[in-house]
């Protein structure tokens, strides 16, 4: 079994957009410049948001942390986003999900200007992924592709299964593991929370996707030898012996799938840092595509 280790590879990533950085500067262009917004406290989304703007300046970026209180109205963080969209001094940015109840998540997708949506949820650049066309890929499904394209995994012609189908996750992951590109040419089956016998399905895969936001779901009865799993999901479960009170757990039983496994993402430190890393590449496609 072999460890798909995210944290190293997005280090790895990092260290290559810094060099890219000092040159852009060399030449005399532009820092790359990325703003992050967060509405409320709510304790997962800051330590996300802290975590992007910390790896800002590991790489030489600019960043701005925008806060706005939990009672922000709609209104008024959609004119905060005009603000970005129409700021040239900002290169891209991320409204942190989720979103308090009272804010509509879809209006807040298409207000960000798609040459600055750096997370890849605007329904322009999900369309342009879909057409294989240029544009940003949603952070998350893409630190996956990277991370197997690192440690050259064979997708085409494997049996891929996605657990999940969210917008920002699933679904995208399933057109990207389809596509006709160096990772991907895979035969995907995408199921959800509706699909059946989800268990005959796994145990045929060869590569899982998991990503239904279920501590330690994906059991080793559901997983032939050798297959790869990427572990997507992030659950804070209470650990008083931990200084911050919580620990992290995946959607995979990790201690009993990995031993069947080729190769495994661990939680954390897989697919969470490479999150952040695409953020990063996007930043820069930004840049370079201005
Ligand atoms: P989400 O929006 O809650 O979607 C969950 C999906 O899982 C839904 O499509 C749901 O099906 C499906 N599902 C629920 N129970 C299921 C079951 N028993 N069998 C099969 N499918 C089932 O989740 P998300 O935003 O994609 O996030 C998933 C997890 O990934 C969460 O733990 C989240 O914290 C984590 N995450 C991590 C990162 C990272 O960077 N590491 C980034 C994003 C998210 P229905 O559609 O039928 O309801």
């Amino acid at each position: 079994m072999i460890l798909l280790d995210g944290k190293k590879t997005s280090g790895e990533i990092k260290q290559e957009i810094a060099a890219k950085v000092i040159e852009l500067k060399a030449q005399g262009k532009k820092t790359p410049h990325l703003a992050a917004v967060i509405v409320g406290a709510n304790g997962a989304s800051v330590t996300y948001v802290n975590a992007k703007v910390k790896a800002c300046e590991k790489v030489g970026f600019e960043s701005t942390l925008v806060q706005l209180p939990e009672d922000v109205s709609e209104s008024d963080l959609l004119a905060k986003i005009d603000e970005l969209n129409n700021d040239d001094q900002i290169d891209g940015f991320i409204v942190q999900l989720p979103l308090p109840d009272h804010i509509d998540e879809h209006k807040v997708t298409l207000a960000v200007a798609p040459n600055k949506d750096v997370d890849g949820f605007h329904p322009e650049n999900l369309g342009r992924m879909v057409l294989d066309l240029p544009g940003f890929l949603p952070a998350t499904p893409y630190g996956i592709v990277q991370l197997l394209d690192r440690y050259d995994i064979e997708t085409s012609g494997k049996d891929c299964v996605v657990i999940g189908r969210s917008h920002i996750v699933g679904s995208p992951m399933s057109i990207l593991m389809a596509r006709n590109n160096k990772v991907g040419n895979c035969t995907v089956t995408l199921t959800h929370s509706r699909t059946k016998n989800l268990k005959e399905i796994t145990q045929k895969a060869d590569i899982i996707i998991v990503a239904l936001g279920k501590a330690e779901y994906l059991t080793a009865d559901m997983v032939k030898d050798g297959a790869v799993v990427v572990d997507v999901g992030i659950t804070r479960v209470d650990d008083p012996s931990k200084k911050s009170g919580f620990r992290l757990l995946g959607d995979v039983k990790f201690d009993e799938v990995a031993p069947k496994c080729s190769y495994i993402t661990p939680v954390p430190g897989g697919v969470g840092p490479m999150t952040i890393a695409s953020l990063m590449m996007n930043t820069l496609l930004a840049v370079e595509m201005k």
